[in-house]
């Protein structure tokens, strides 16, 4: 292996490396800094933006914010950088992280192995070589020994097939790919979606627009996410007890820094209960609602539906148009990602704000001057905003002509659903790691993409130690961990509720869960038993030599 000092650009040859990494995002960067640094390998990365940061560099839509709070949204690996970042307020918006991402990049001198405003378009393992053959979008072909796709979860934008979409003679975005310079000011627009990211930019758009039609299909359960100034005590609190603060992240269920409650919700009266609600609704935050109040409610149906009932008098109260509050109150379960806002039920007590139920009234066309819904009515707009989520976790895979040994193609070894072993490889797929592949854990992300990243260096440094060719999961292994995926989600409520995280707003994806929902804790631990049993799962392969697998 060669240092990592190689410079970009390079001659429009076939160039080889050690890994190609394809996203700059939290994960392409830190696979990156531990590749590079640590294992001396010579790398590139390659994303299709111009900029790091991934999720970060694309959402820029006003209101985008990150609802974990700001000390726990980043890295936990540089104690000096921990220090170093000032915690402004409580949860960070986008352009803050930002921010950070592009001074993490500068700080490590992470873009000299970059190559960005390049897509990577096909990726195939060459069996004889044992390289991978990377093309991208700038007709170059690379080679790598090792492929490490960090092309992020929420990051293939879905943007629905709507009859006469390309009519429309205003402006239109999605929130996923959003320009710089739009305004508002003096317009009428109309918002497709009402999810996480949908409650953000309704909330801001609602006081700058002319007017502000939402069209809304599911009704959301959301709670005060209660952001604010971080006041210095509190900063300096954090900052001189951040080796335990990680340490009992890294050991909870979703990572977000919270109380997990151990006590079920039916245990105590419905007043203490109402009480406990009460008090998580005032400090805010969707993760506290779900998981700091009681240990049950993505569990139980009695617990689930207390919890439930208690956002529903919160929207009564605080919607004053009784038709209004009926329309934007769910009746499922609450079992979606929580959602966490600032203000946004209030935004619809606004005069300029309108409220379209489109599961009443389907959405039938975009015509040149706004939305037609089923009722005949033309909403008249100047610009559609689409709010409408994405192609989660594997949506970015299969835009990537990405095909492994036998010239298997991940879309066909993924036609049943999206799977992996440990959310971190798939069969077949020799020496390719993901980071935040499906079946990875369901928590606050950036301690799941640093406890990936770092065990995917774990296992390359192995392999390259044991002067491997080769090192796959075997399909036993993966067959296990989707069983295993499958046991702990059915456990929970959260395939009662249609969600991005089973591919439910996809028409046509198959059905499936696409996390692992124990926890970060039972997930480290997974991997670290894994480890400790060399490797147990995956096939090393030598060169001219029969296979062995690890752990016998
Ligand atoms: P990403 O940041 O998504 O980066 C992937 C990169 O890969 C992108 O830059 C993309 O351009 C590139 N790429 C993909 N395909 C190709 C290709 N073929 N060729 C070249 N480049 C390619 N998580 C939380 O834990 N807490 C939060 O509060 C939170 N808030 C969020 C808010 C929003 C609006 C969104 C959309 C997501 C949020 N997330 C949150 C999830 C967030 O995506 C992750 O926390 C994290 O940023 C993922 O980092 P990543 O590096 O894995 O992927
Ligand atoms: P989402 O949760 O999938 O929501 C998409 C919205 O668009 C839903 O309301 C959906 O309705 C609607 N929609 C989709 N297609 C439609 C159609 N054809 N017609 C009408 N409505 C349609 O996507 P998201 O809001 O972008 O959030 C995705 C994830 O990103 C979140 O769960 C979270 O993990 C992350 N995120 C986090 C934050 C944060 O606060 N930190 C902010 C933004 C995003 P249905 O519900 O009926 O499908």
């Amino acid at each position: 292996m060669s240092p990592g000092v190689e410079q970009f650009p390079k001659a429009k040859s076939v160039d080889h490396f050690d890994a190609i990494i394809i996203g700059a995002g939290i994960g392409g960067m830190y696979m990156l800094k531990k590749l590079r640094d640590e294992l001396g390998m010579r790398v590139r990365v390659f994303d299709r933006a111009p900029g790091v940061g991934g999720t970060w560099y694309w959402n820029r839509y006003p209101g985008a914010l990150s609802d974990t709070e700001t000390y726990l949204y980043c890295y936990s690996w540089d104690p000096q950088l921990l220090q170093d970042w000032e915690i402004r307020t409580r949860y960070v918006e986008a352009p803050r992280i930002l921010e950070y991402l592009e001074h993490v990049a500068d700080r490590y001198d992470l873009r000299r192995n970059m190559q960005l405003e390049t897509g990577v378009t096909a990726a195939h393992f060459d069996e004889d070589r044992g390289v991978w053959r990377v093309t991208t979008d700038r007709d170059e072909t690379f080679t790598a020994k090792y492929l490490v796709t960090a092309l992020g979860l929420l990051s293939a934008t879905n943007v629905p097939t709507i009859a006469g979409r390309e009519t429309f003679a205003g402006e239109q975005y999605h929130t996923g790919n959003w320009p710089s310079g739009v305004s508002f000011e003096g317009k009428r627009v109309g918002v497709i979606g009402t999810g996480s990211t949908g409650i953000q930019v309704i909330t801001r758009i609602a006081p700058q627009a002319r007017h502000l039609t939402v069209f809304q299909r599911s009704p959301q359960y959301s709670v005060p996410i209660g952001n604010g100034p971080l006041p210095a005590d509190e900063e300096a609190e954090i900052k001189r007890n951040y080796d335990r603060i990680w340490a009992e992240a890294k050991k909870s269920m979703v990572a977000f820094g919270l109380n997990e409650s151990k006590v079920p919700a039916m245990s105590v009266s419905e007043e203490e209960r109402r009480a406990v609600f009460q008090k998580a609704w005032d400090k805010g935050g969707g993760f506290r609602f779900m998981f700091e109040t009681f240990s049950d409610i993505a569990t139980d149906a009695a617990a689930n539906e207390a919890a439930a009932s208690f956002i529903r008098e919160k929207i009564a109260e605080i919607v004053e148009d009784p038709e209004i509050a009926r329309k934007l109150t769910p009746h499922d379960y609450y079992a979606k990602r929580p959602l966490c806002d600032s203000g946004y039920y209030a935004t619809y007590n606004r005069d300029n704000v309108t409220l379209v139920d489109v599961k009443a009234t389907p959405i039938r066309e975009i015509t040149p001057k706004g939305i037609r819904t089923a009722d005949g009515v033309e909403h008249e707009l100047d610009m559609i905003v689409f709010a409408t989520g994405f192609d989660a976790v594997d949506g970015n895979y299969t835009k990537i002509d990405l095909r492994g040994r036998g010239g298997e193609r991940i879309k066909d070894h993924w036609r049943q659903g999206p799977t992996s072993y440990l959310g971190t490889t798939v069969a077949n797929f020799p020496n390719m790691f993901m980071i935040l592949g499906p079946r990875g854990p369901f928590t606050n992300l950036p301690p799941s993409i640093e406890t990936q990243v770092e065990f995917i260096h774990a296992l390359i440094g192995h392999a390259e130690r044991s002067g491997t060719r080769s090192v796959e999961a075997s399909a036993a292994a993966e067959a296990g961990w989707a069983a295993t995926c499958k046991e702990i989600a059915d456990g929970t409520l959260f395939p009662k509720a249609e969600s991005w995280i089973f591919g439910a707003n996809i028409p046509g994806k198959p059905n499936v869960v696409l996390f692992y929902m124990a926890g970060l804790g039972a997930y480290r631990e997974a991997l670290n038993e894994v480890r400790n049993a060399g490797y147990r799962g995956f096939d090393f392969r030598l060169p001219r030599a029969a296979a062995v697998t690890a752990g016998g």
